[in-house]
């Protein structure tokens, strides 16, 4: 096949599988197709593995542990600083794949790539810390004793990731796995490999022993499923949608794996009357439209303050009608397209059923002509609380917008939900924005920010939103067992 890419992508790597240190096809021979969201048309095909590749790679990944986990921690931030320093000297290649398989205006691509070199970062100067604190003496109370806790890897770790933000999800998984000593199964979306494939390539580079790091490409049921099955996975790291991450979780109960959930959300963002606009306005457009609204993190409920609800729905159309949609390489696009014809259609069904549930659509809703999974930015307005746009993840540029009178109704009315991802509280009285942070039920709430997200922090939810946490020390601990030496003095 021609792995030569369209636009700036510069030369595809690989398209085939990474096991054992080495590119191979998968047992089976098959292929998947891969498409440009923006033009439909066919760019690539990568292997089609299933459970025969997925039984080589865990059993690679299995063979590389116990070397893998007696590195120094030194040693495993050398590699994480070279698959970093990997990353940024693709940087602009790295970006326009990403904008190409899934759809992303170039300018957010580039800020995945800036998250995915200051994450590899981050985690390489934790395995560095790890020589001095992954064994930590614990004070007892007895003289004749000594406890010691040791941090060790958790064995051969499964990392399924989505298509929303690829690289992104991976790297949040791959680097505190590869910092703690792991080794990893990769399984990407099957809708958005090329990224992933590309960072593996930048991964086999540096040279990490055989079998540390192996990628299977391939369908949730073929690959993904036998690997979150399979007795040597100690550890399953996935984040999608919630009836697959429940579907990962029952199965890893079978052989009583430890699970990592980054599942779904239907997060607010809350604006007082005392906010200033003009920051609303931006808040809320970037948590509903970024990413085309595909975001687990999308505040795709807008909780406004009664007494400016009028003025806030007035300039949020206005903002939403006026946004640059298309080619997500043309300068000045502000949103492309939904990365798969599968979520563009979802998000289709959604917009009817927001109309029969009895939500006023204010903009949007209409698609555009021509090819490509475009979807116009939409707000729907006066939604019923029961309905489905203002339940169910949508995972589109979606917006729904109610008003609240009272602090605790609009504290009410965010929790009201079965996740718990995210939130946001735009006011001028840092007092309020305290006290409201405090009572929402989400693992991150930012207060006249837009959604920055930094490695050295944490990333998960409460409720159904997430099992665990990513990011900062605790994205290092979900790859992490405890053990605990006790010995006489
Ligand atoms: P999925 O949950 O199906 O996909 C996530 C990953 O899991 C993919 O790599 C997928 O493989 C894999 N997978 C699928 N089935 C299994 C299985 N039985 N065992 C193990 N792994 C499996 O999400 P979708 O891509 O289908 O998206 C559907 C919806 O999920 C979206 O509309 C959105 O609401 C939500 N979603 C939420 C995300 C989030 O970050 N919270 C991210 C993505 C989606 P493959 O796709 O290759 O078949």
């Amino acid at each position: 096949m021609n792995t030569q890419m369209p636009l700036r992508c510069g030369e595809l790597l690989s398209t085939q599988l990474y096991i054992d240190g080495c590119w191979c096809n998968s047992e089976g021979g098959g292929s998947l197709p891969v498409v440009n969201p923006s033009t439909e048309e066919f760019i690539a095909e990568v292997q089609a593995g299933d459970a025969r590749d997925v039984e080589r790679a865990v059993q690679a990944a299995a063979r590389a542990f116990s070397g893998w986990k007696n590195t120094t921690g030194a040693a495993r931030a050398a590699y994480l600083r070279a698959i970093a320093r990997g990353v940024e000297a693709r940087r602009e290649s790295l970006a326009a794949l990403q904008s190409l398989n899934n759809g992303k205006p170039l300018a957010e691509a580039e800020i995945d790539i800036g998250d995915v070199v200051a994450t590899f970062d981050y985690y390489a100067e934790l395995a560095g810390q790890l020589d001095e604190t992954g064994e930590a003496e614990v004070v007892i109370p007895s003289a004749d004793h000594r406890a010691v806790i040791r941090r060790e890897p958790a064995g051969v770790a499964a990392l399924i990731v989505p298509w929303n933000f690829p690289m992104v999800t991976t790297a949040w998984k791959l680097a505190p796995a590869l910092a703690s000593g792991c080794t990893v199964v990769l399984k990407p979306s099957e809708v958005t490999p090329l990224p992933e494939l590309q960072l593996a390539a930048i991964v086999a580079e540096v040279g990490l022993p055989p079998g540390v790091f192996n990628v299977v490409t391939g369908t949730g049921a073929d690959v993904g499923a036998p690997l979150t099955a399979h007795p040597r996975v100690a550890k399953v790291s996935f984040t999608g949608s919630t009836a697959v991450g429940e579907q990962v979780m029952k199965t890893a109960a079978e052989t009583i794996k430890g699970v990592s959930l980054e599942l779904g959300g239907k997060s607010s963002i809350v604006v007082f009357a005392d906010a200033d606009l003009d920051l609303a306005v931006d808040l809320v457009a970037g948590g509903a439209f970024f990413n085309a609204g595909q975001m687990c993190s999308a505040t795709s409920r807008v909780l406004v303050e009664r007494t400016i609800a009028e003025a806030l729905i007035a300039r949020l159309a206005e903002r939403a009608t006026q946004m640059v949609v298309g080619d997500p390489f043309s300068p000045g696009v502000q949103m492309g397209p939904l990365t798969s014809r599968a979520q563009f259609e979802r998000v289709q069904r959604f917009i009817e059923r927001g109309k029969a549930d009895g939500a006023r659509l204010l903009v949007g809703g209409e698609v555009p002509a021509g090819p490509g999974y475009f979807v116009k930015p939409t707000i729907f307005v006066d939604v019923p609380t029961d309905s489905a746009v203002w339940r169910e993840e949508i995972f589109g540029p979606v917006l729904c917008v109610r008003s609240f009178d009272a602090e605790e109704d609009a504290i009410e009315a965010a929790n009201d939900t079965d996740f718990g991802l995210v939130a946001t509280v735009v006011t001028r009285d840092a007092v309020r924005g305290k006290r409201v942070a405090d009572a929402l039920a989400a693992g991150v709430v930012w207060i006249n920010t837009p959604q920055l997200i930094f490695p050295q922090t944490s990333w998960g939810g409460y409720k159904q939103s997430s099992i665990g946490r990513e990011l900062g020390p605790f994205g290092l601990a979900a790859f992490q067992e405890i053990k605990q030496v006790l010995t006489v003095s």
